[in-house]
């Protein structure tokens, strides 16, 4: 009974932007207003094209000393204010931003030159969340993304290892991390990885090698946010 009269509120209430609570035009992305998308913090220009840190050269020095094993990497937003919230409420229940956040992906992936169309997979999570959750974040962003490129998309790693990122210390995640991914078979060549968020690069990284090592020859990433190392 709660939940049909918290519909019915809902229905009937105007509809109110997620981030700034001002109320919502019919034409919204996702239930986000045009001002409050405007203003997310977006990705600083020119970046290195390895890790997307704000460089001037590209690879930048850091990518020139230790490459990343994979061989390109874009995010569209700087993963803060606004961008943090949008990339929370996408993981928290709001899965219908997941459409407008892969146009915003589609824009950055089409500004580079694909020689021949890629195979977009994800970040997978583990089972027991992704049922918990009812969806997993990073596998909408890439079939929106698929649908919108009409690139083929496949499930191509999965989620061995257990054990939580939060309040450890960036050498321990990244060990723990390294062996959490297993292809789920043999990978096509040119890969496109999507995730929501890159914080250390661990979990990208650690796909990617899985990618490799069932064959994929190029694996690019593709995230919506990623947090400045500045
Ligand atoms: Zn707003
Ligand atoms: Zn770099």
């Amino acid at each position: 009974m709660g939940y049909v009269v918290a519909s019915l509120l809902q229905a009937l209430l105007p509809a109110r932007c997620l981030l700034c609570r001002d109320s919502l035009p019919v034409a919204s992305r996702g239930g986000v207003c045009s001002p409050c998308w405007q203003a997310l913090p977006r990705l600083p220009e020119p970046a290195c094209e390895r890790c997307g840190e704000p460089s001037e050269v590209s690879p930048c020095l850091s990518c020139q000393t230790s490459p990343p094993p994979w061989r390109r990497f874009a995010a569209v937003f700087a993963y803060e204010k606004g961008a943090r919230e949008l990339v929370l409420l996408l993981k928290n229940g709001r899965d219908e931003l997941a459409s407008p956040c892969a146009v915003e992906l589609w824009q950055k992936a089409r500004s580079f030159s694909w020689p021949e169309k890629p195979t977009v997979t994800f970040v997978p999570m583990r089972p027991w969340r992704r049922l918990r959750r009812g969806y997993n974040q990073a596998e909408l962003l890439a079939s929106e993304l698929a649908r919108l490129a009409s690139w083929p998309k496949q499930k191509l790693l999965r989620r061995v290892a257990a054990g939580t990122q939060k309040g450890q210390s960036r050498k321990s995640r990244h060990q723990q991390v390294a062996h959490a991914f297993k292809p789920t078979g043999p990978a096509p060549e040119r890969v496109v990885l999507v995730d929501d968020v890159v914080t250390t690069g661990a979990t990208a990284a650690a796909c990617t090698r899985a990618l490799r090592r069932a064959g994929a020859k190029e694996v690019w990433v593709l995230a919506l946010a990623k947090t400045l190392k500045r």
